[in-house]
C-alpha cells in the first residue's frame, strides 16, 4: 500500500480503526508481532486468547495510550504511522491524536472509578474537564446514561457502596458520557462474582444494540457467540485466526485456537 498524504485516503468511509502490521516491544519482548486489525462502524469484535498474548497491548496501542514501534494504526480517518525503523511516518498533530482518544471509551477490568466522588460526579467530571461542558448539560447526559444502564436510583451513591457489577456498570456509563466512537473493553466481567457478571454483559449486548463499535477482550464465550459480529483469535503476538464466533468458537481450524478454546470452555 502506498504511504498516504492524509490519514483518511487508505481507509474507507466504513473503516472505524484500522491497524496495519502493528509491532510494538517492551524492551527484548516483542509483544505485537504484525498485527492487522479491521473493525468497520458499528462491528463487535470479541478478542480471545491466552494470557500473555498481546489484547491488553493491543487495545492499549489502538487507544494511544502506547505507542506503536512499527506499523500503521488508523482509528476514525486518524492516523499514526511509523515506519520499520521506528521514525515516525505520518503522525498528525498532538491534538488530533488526543481528539482521537477523546473518541474512545475504555472500560478495564478493575472499574477505576474515583472513590471520592459520588456516581454523577463520577459521570461529568470528563465532560467538564475535557469536553468544557456546563453541568446542566453534563448532568443530564449522565442521568440518561445512569438508566440506560439501570442505575437511576443510585447517582448519589460512592463507589464503595455498590456491587462490582454496579461499579462496572457506571465504569461503562462513564465512558458513554464522552460520547466515543468507539468502545474498548478489556475483560471487563473477569473480576466480578458468577452472579453479577450477567448484568454487566447485558448493558454491553444493549450497547451493540445501539451500533457502537466495540472491541471486547474476553473469556466469555456465550457472550461472543450472541454478540459478536466476529471473533479474533490471538496468540503470542499474533491473529491466528478470525471469522464469526460460529465458525472460530464451533469450528476452530488451529490447532492454537482448539486448545485455547478447551482450556475456557
Ligand atoms: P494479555 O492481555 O493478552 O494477557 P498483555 O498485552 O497484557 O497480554 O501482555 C503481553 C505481554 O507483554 C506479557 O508477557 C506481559 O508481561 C508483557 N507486558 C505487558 N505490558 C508490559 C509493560 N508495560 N512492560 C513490560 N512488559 C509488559
Ligand atoms: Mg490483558
Amino acid at each position: 500500500m502506498s504511504a498516504p498524504t492524509m490519514g483518511t485516503t487508505a481507509t474507507n468511509l466504513d473503516t472505524m480503526i484500522k491497524a496495519d502490521s502493528i509491532r510494538k516491544s517492551y524492551g527484548r519482548l516483542e509483544v505485537l508481532k504484525g498485527i492487522d486489525l479491521h473493525v468497520t462502524s458499528g462491528e463487535v469484535v470479541c478478542l480471545i486468547g491466552p494470557s500473555g498474548s498481546g489484547k491488553s497491548t493491543l487495545l492499549r496501542c489502538i487507544n494511544h495510550l502506547e505507542t506503536i514501534d512499527a506499523g500503521r494504526m488508523w482509528v476514525d480517518g486518524s492516523v499514526m504511522g511509523y515506519d520499520l525503523k521506528g521514525s515516525k511516518l505520518h503522525e498528525q498533530s498532538h491534538a488530533r491524536i488526543c481528539r482521537s482518544r477523546v473518541e474512545i471509551g475504555m472500560v478495564f477490568q478493575h472499574f477505576n472509578l474515583f472513590p471520592h466522588m459520588n456516581v454523577l460526579e463520577n459521570l461529568i467530571e470528563a465532560p467538564r474537564l475535557v469536553l468544557r461542558e456546563k453541568r446542566s448539560t453534563a448532568t443530564a447526559r449522565a442521568l440518561a446514561l445512569l438508566e440506560s444502564v439501570g442505575l437511576a436510583d443510585k447517582a448519589k451513591a460512592y463507589p464503595r457502596q455498590l456491587s462490582g457489577g454496579q461499579q462496572q456498570r457506571v465504569a461503562i456509563a462513564r465512558a458513554l458520557c464522552m460520547k466515543p466512537k468507539v468502545m474498548l473493553f478489556d475483560e471487563p466481567t473477569s473480576a466480578l462474582d458468577p452472579e453479577l457478571v450477567g448484568e454487566v454483559l447485558k448493558v454491553m449486548k444493549d450497547l451493540a444494540a445501539t451500533g457502537m463499535t466495540m472491541i471486547v477482550v474476553t473469556h466469555e464465550m456465550n457472550f461472543a457467540r450472541d454478540v459478536a459480529d466476529r471473533v479474533v483469535f490471538m496468540d503470542d503476538g499474533h491473529v491466528v485466526e478470525q471469522g464469526p464466533a460460529a465458525e472460530v468458537i464451533g469450528k476452530p481450524q488451529h490447532e492454537r485456537t482448539r486448545a485455547f478454546l478447551a482450556s475456557v470452555l
